[in-house]
């Protein structure tokens, strides 16, 4: 009896980012697409063909995608907005990436399509647009030629492809009236035609990825996925059915219904759901068990996932398969590279290369009996003890801290509305006050001077002063635009997450360990290993050498326990729960730390705070809990006239604002500029508390807003929120643009809260 692997998906973006270069090259001209397709190819090889040598037997294709896979999706079917000026036959590439980036070398610049996170990954997604005269047809033969090129180098190929249904509700409608579900009837035939090219190719298998069943999906879309996928049986193929991300739970009934001949779960987020299918399925399907985490970077425990698959190999026999859990999209490419690790954390780890071959091992074990495998076994079996016991990651000074949190710990000593009296005694800020959210711009001579630092050709008393004076000059041209609260600017700062990841304990970075983030951008995320402590203080010194420059106070920047969870790869051996409760504690004493130096605002950035809601509806209290309890413990610990701000990248927050007001910090700002402050109605709707700064100034963009513009806005927000609680502040922070349209925008933004506060009759606010 032979076990049959097969891998969801390889990353794309190559080990040293070749193919991130290659498409930057062809974007600026400095390449043709000839040169962009090598590369492509040559990637696609070379990770076929190390999938192959890792003893994958079915290798995936169609995985692979020059920006992104929803958006070749969208391109296969013809689902092309009307402004990209499609005329029908081939989508071709430049109308991908006009798609995409909204221009490209050839072809008229358009309005790109919106971009938005692949579930709940950090992975971003081109969204389909679905008009009332949307027509599906076949637009696109990358895949069938991508086929082609690997079985031409010998491989047993498994195309990739997204479901019907998955990729119709990750779309959105674009004409009122149009349920997208109604468009599945003419999309149908198209996946059918597609199945037939890939049968005449000789294709056995075929993955079709239909990740939106692990989602509480209404009924209608349940009932859909019936006719469809009786309407897509194909004599000659069969489907591999993959979910991930979660549990079929009420829809493990269905998935297991439907007429494919096997059935993809995540063994990994929801182990439980292997038993559940087994005892579901028919007999005819096949099992694939996603038994390797493809969304983390441990080394798997090799036996105890053979305790798992041992008996399930008893009953399943030659039906059940082994796979990474999902894509390993989601994970760095090869450990190998990372020869500054040290050996003891490099023996914890696998990134996808690793994880491949942790799954011939296993399969190994399970067709050929353990004794072939002992010495991968052996080395598992001491990686897993050697995390189980190192002092590296298990730290009793922590665990005891952590056991010591009590309800004292994350509540301030009085309520709001005193600590507001004693706040405003203290700051006496004008009504309307304005500030910023705490990064000004990143000049070439700040990399330049962190990068020299690094390299070690500056030294380290030269690289402060260098920041010094950038610190200087940041506040007093605020001081110049007439802010009321000041920032240091966060010069010294290359990423809000790695920065504070670099001080901390228990924290452990890499050199090539890229993930794809969107298109060619890519993320390095810290890899949290260990308990969390902060051995001295992070940003005291450059906050308070900032104060020490002017009369008015100066915010404190500071980033917040979730989202420095969730912008990391996070240890899988205790709850994140707990995970996030040492890394509060850790920036509880840093908040401690800025208030005895004198900054008396703190901000704390939870920008990733809701990326992270879990899937199904039911899970997301409890993890709010858990965050704002978090987030409260890192804030509490000072008096009640040290203002605590936060900040959130985005302005969804109908369904959490019961979670963002028990957070209970003194103020929030949010991005609301491009939403017309209509995002503002959940904070008015429920009555929200304390103080909010609503952003009126889009810093995604490079234009300058006019006084005009903000004070419009400012207008708005007026209308729904008490003036006594409006802040005037940008949508988010300004690293990324440039000081001459940043003084500008914040000159006009000054003039607009001056004239707000000319409007209220230059009241200032008593106590
Ligand atoms: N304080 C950070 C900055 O201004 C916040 C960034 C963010 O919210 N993503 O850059
Ligand atoms: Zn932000």
């Amino acid at each position: 009896m032979m076990t049959t692997t097969h891998n969801l998906g390889f990353p794309r973006i190559g080990a040293q980012r070749e193919l991130k270069f290659a498409l930057e090259r062809y974007w600026r001209g400095e390449s043709d697409l000839a040169a962009l397709e090598e590369t492509a190819a040559e990637l696609r090889r070379h990770h076929w063909q190390a999938q192959a040598e890792r003893g994958i037997d079915l290798i995936p294709v169609g995985d692979f995608s020059l920006y992104d896979q929803v958006l070749d999706t969208a391109a296969m079917v013809g689902c092309v907005p009307p402004r990209f000026g499609w005329e029908g036959g081939v989508v071709d590439t430049d109308t991908m990436f006009r798609m995409a980036r909204g221009q490209a070398p050839s072809g008229k610049p358009a309005h790109a399509c919106e971009m938005t996170k692949w579930f709940d990954t950090n992975y971003h997604y081109i969204v389909p647009e679905f008009h009332a005269d949307t027509r599906f047809s076949l637009a696109a033969d990358t895949l069938f030629a991508q086929v082609r090129e690997a079985q031409a180098q010998g491989h047993r190929v498994k195309p990739v492809l997204l479901g019907p249904l998955s990729f119709l509700w990750l779309g959105k409608s674009k004409s009122v009236g149009l349920d997208r579900l109604d468009l599945l009837d003419a999309l149908i035939p198209v996946y059918g035609e597609i199945l037939n090219r890939l049968a005449v190719l000789g294709v056995e298998w075929v993955q079709i990825d239909e990740p939106i069943l692990v989602l509480d999906l209404p009924q209608p879309w349940r009932q859909a996925f019936e006719s469809a996928y009786n309407r897509l049986q194909q004599r000659r193929l069969k489907l591999m059915l993959a979910t991930y991300f979660g549990a079929l739970e009420d829809n493990l009934q269905l998935a297991c219904t439907l007429p494919v001949a096997g059935i993809h779960v995540d063994a990994v987020t929801a182990p439980g759901q292997l038993d559940l299918l087994v005892s579901h399925c028919p007999g005819y399907k096949v099992i694939s068990a996603g038994i390797v985490d493809g969304r983390n970077v441990w080394r798997s425990d090799l036996d105890a996932l053979l305790e798992v698959l041992t008996p399930l190999r008893e009953r399943l026999g030659e039906r059940l398969w082994l796979a990474p859990s999902c894509s390993l999209l989601h994970v760095p490419v090869d450990l190998d590279q990372e020869p500054e690790l040290d050996d003891e954390i490099r023996g914890w780890l696998a990134f996808a290369t690793q994880k491949l071959t942790e799954l011939d091992t296993l399969r190994r074990a399970l067709d050929d009996g353990l004794d072939g495998v002992a010495a991968e076994l052996a080395a598992a079996r001491v990686a897993t003890e050697s995390r189980r016991v190192s002092p590296r990651i298990h730290d009793p000074a922590v665990r005891q801290r952590c056991a010591g949190v009590d309800d004292d710990m994350t509540h301030r000593r009085s309520p709001y509305g005193e600590r507001r009296r004693q706040q405003r005694a203290l700051l006496k800020l004008p009504l309307f006050p304005t500030t910023t959210i705490g990064s000004f711009p990143q000049t070439d001579g700040i990399r330049a001077s962190r990068r020299d630092f690094r390299q070690g050709s500056l030294d380290e008393a030269r690289y402060v002063a260098a920041m010094k004076r950038e610190i200087a000059s940041c506040i007093e041209k605020q001081e110049r635009i007439g802010l009321d609260v000041l920032v240091h600017g966060e010069p010294e700062r290359n990423d809000m997450v790695e920065y504070f990841g670099e001080q901390l304990d228990g924290f452990a970075f890499t050199r090539h360990g890229w993930v794809q983030s969107y298109g060619s951008r890519c993320v390095k995320p810290p890899i949290l290993y260990g308990d969390i402590s902060r051995p001295r203080p992070m940003t005291v010194d450059w906050a308070s050498y900032a104060q020490s420059l002017t009369q008015r106070p100066v915010k404190g920047m500071l980033t917040g326990p979730v989202t420095m969870l969730n912008w990391s790869f996070v240890r899988d051996d205790q709850p994140r729960e707990q995970t996030a409760l040492q890394l509060a504690l850790a920036i509880r004493d840093e908040v401690r730390d800025l208030e005895a130096a004198g900054i008396r605002i703190i901000q704390i950035d939870e920008a990733a705070l809701r990326e992270k809601l879990p899937l199904r509806k039911a899970a997301w209290p409890r993890y709010l809990e858990w965050a704002v309890r978090a987030f409260r413990l890192c804030s509490s610990g000072v008096d009640d006239a040290t203002q605590i701000h936060t900040h959130m990248c985005y302005s969804e927050f109908n369904d959490i604002i019961e979670a963002i007001a028990a957070m209970d910090s003194d103020v929030i700002t949010i991005e609301t500029s491009r939403s017309d402050m209509e995002l503002l109605e959940a904070f008015v709707d429920f009555r929200y508390p304390n103080e909010i700064g609503p952003g009126v100034y889009d810093i995604h963009s490079p234009n300058v807003p006019t006084v005009a513009e903000m004070t419009v806005l400012l207008e708005k927000a007026a209308m729904l929120i008490p003036v006594e609680r409006l802040w005037v502040n940008p949508d988010c922070g300004l690293k990324t643009r440039g000081w001459p349209e940043v003084t500008q925008a914040l000159e006009n933004m000054v003039a607009a809260a001056r004239a707000m506060r000319q409007r209220e009759g230059g009241r200032r606010v008593a106590s």
